[in-house]
């Protein structure tokens, strides 16, 4: 029988998480649903000089405004908890002093001066000092000492590491869901330090222990623990554990392509890096972003479902992911893209919805001395059709103020170039007609207006573009915006005339 499914997102709490990160949460999160399985959060605290206050919270928050949230971690303890390392950390020593009695490890007592006075002398004679079969007989080791020294020196307290005994002049078959078979020769590992002397298990040792413990079934992960890999294959023998099955996601990279995205290129390019905010780093969320697009760009970023498609909703997401075809090249990272992806699912909201998002806004940039009827700021329905009438120009709700203004405000500004191309010396004759028109009528909506005007352009024989473009001018100072008909009908009857004999007194 199938081992159940049970996968495991376990971030180190050093700061903020990185888009990547999100993506290695989702797919982590997308196996697990897809095959029933459990999606764990576990936080790997076990470097206490790199924790940073707020983080763990920060990451909880992001999962949850992504809308894949952990079945089991903290605060949901379902039986393999704690699921912080800092709170297991009595459980570790054990399991290290059970690889030395096993001979797959041993302790060290090497200061650290004297590891650094090797290094030195490496380089000064062109070579790299590693601590594994080529010099571990040369140190200060269980290796070297004699059984009694041995116990003198743990008696005394001495403080030593535990290293892993790296076999010499083996090759190692690496099995990696997504990059298949690698072969690793033993001679070029070093033997990596599993217990520190402070009592503290390295990443290393409280990883694996834990992924067995919490009987993870597959280790779904970034590309820069691939070199982890061998030591990770050799622990589980060592231990006689079965291991999980591994798959490394490939890095997101530049815009331009070459190297790792950074910090810095989002700063430069003026695009979020993180989910949410944090310091002066705008995220993803405070930018306006839904957590749709951010979901539907990140499962993309390194895999595709090998159609043209490209719009998925996380239970499509559940459904069509398939962890066989993440690819193992890099995904260049592009911003506009996720503008793309913001602006399709802007779309999808209901302008009912979306009114929340903007009347904020709106409170903030109405200018009430120019704004036309101040109650329009709470008429939900007006704001509503508002919103209907200018969302597919729009990316972000953020775009909305700049594109709807006139809805609120009467224009007192042309746009320059608009008027010198657009305002003959028979507009305002004609714009007078207009109004007359307009003022005859009772049942202002657009599909009425507009034939009364098009049908009067069409008996006085005049061109669409000598009466539209001016109308357009006065009702919004410039050529941009909805149909026409649709703004005049929107903001009235009264507004339309008074917007027509203000420009007719202006310009
Ligand atoms: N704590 C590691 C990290 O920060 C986890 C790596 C892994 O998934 O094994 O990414």
């Amino acid at each position: 029988m199938n081992k159940k499914v049970r996968v495991r997102f376990a971030p180190s709490p050093t700061g903020p998480l990185h888009i990547g990160g999100v993506r290695t949460a989702l797919y982590n999160y997308l196996f697990a649903k897809q095959n029933n399985g459990d999606f764990i959060l576990r936080i790997e605290d076990t470097d206490q000089n790199r924790y940073v206050e707020g983080a763990e919270k920060y990451i909880i928050d992001t999962l949850n405004w992504c809308g894949i949230p952990y079945d089991e971690g903290p605060g949901k303890d379902l039986g393999h908890g704690p699921y912080r390392q800092s709170e297991r950390k009595s459980l570790y020593k054990k399991y290290a002093e059970l690889l030395v009695k096993n001979g797959k490890a041993y302790y060290a007592f090497d200061s650290a001066e004297s590891l650094d006075a090797h290094r030195k002398d490496h380089e000064q004679k062109g070579k790299t000092f590693i601590y594994n079969w080529h010099n571990r007989l040369k140190l200060n080791n269980s290796l070297t000492l004699s059984p009694e020294a041995l116990q003198t020196k743990l008696q005394k307290g001495d403080p030593y590491v535990i290293r892993f005994y790296t076999p010499q002049d083996e090759v190692l078959h690496l099995k990696d869901i997504i990059r298949g078979d690698i072969q690793i020769d033993t001679n070029i590992l070093d033997d990596k330090v599993l217990f520190k002397s402070d009592g503290m298990p390295t990443y290393h040792l409280a990883n694996i222990v834990d992924d067995h413990l919490m009987e993870i079934s597959h280790v779904i992960r970034g590309e820069e623990w691939l070199p982890s890999l061998a030591l990770h294959t050799q622990l589980y023998d060592a231990f006689g554990w079965e291991a999980p099955k591994f798959a490394h996601l490939p890095l997101i990279m530049k815009p331009q392509g070459k190297g790792k995205l950074s910090k810095r290129d989002g700063e430069k390019g003026g695009f979020p890096i993180f989910p949410l905010s944090w310091g002066n780093s705008v995220g993803y969320r405070e930018a306006g972003y839904f957590p749709e697009a951010v979901i539907n760009f990140l499962a993309l970023l390194g895999w595709n479902p090998g159609t043209e498609e490209e719009l998925f909703k996380l239970d499509e997401l559940i459904k069509v992911f398939d962890i066989n075809r993440v690819h193992k090249s890099g995904a260049r990272f592009d911003p506009e893209k996720t503008k793309w992806y913001n602006h399709y699912y802007l779309q999808e909201q209901e302008s009912e919805v979306l009114v929340n998002f903007f009347k904020p806004i709106l409170t903030e940039k109405l200018d009430k001395e120019l704004a036309f009827n101040p109650d329009l700021i709470d008429q939900d329905d007006y704001i509503v059709n508002v919103i209907s009438l200018i969302k597919e120009r729009a990316s972000f709700v953020s775009d909305f103020w700049g594109l709807s203004a006139y809805f609120f405000q009467t224009p007192i500004s042309y746009n320059e170039k608009v008027v010198k191309k657009q305002w003959k010396e028979n507009t305002p004759a004609l714009l007078s007609k207009i109004a007359s028109l307009l003022e005859a009528i009772d049942n202002f909506s657009s599909l009425k207006v507009e034939e009364m005007v098009k049908t009067w352009i069409g008996n006085e024989n005049l061109t669409f573009g000598q009466v539209m473009a001016p109308l357009r001018l006065v009702m919004v100072g410039d050529l941009k915006g909805p149909h026409l008909f649709d703004i005049m009908a929107l903001v009235g009857k009264k507004e339309t005339l008074k917007r027509i004999n203000l420009a007719l007194e202006k310009l």
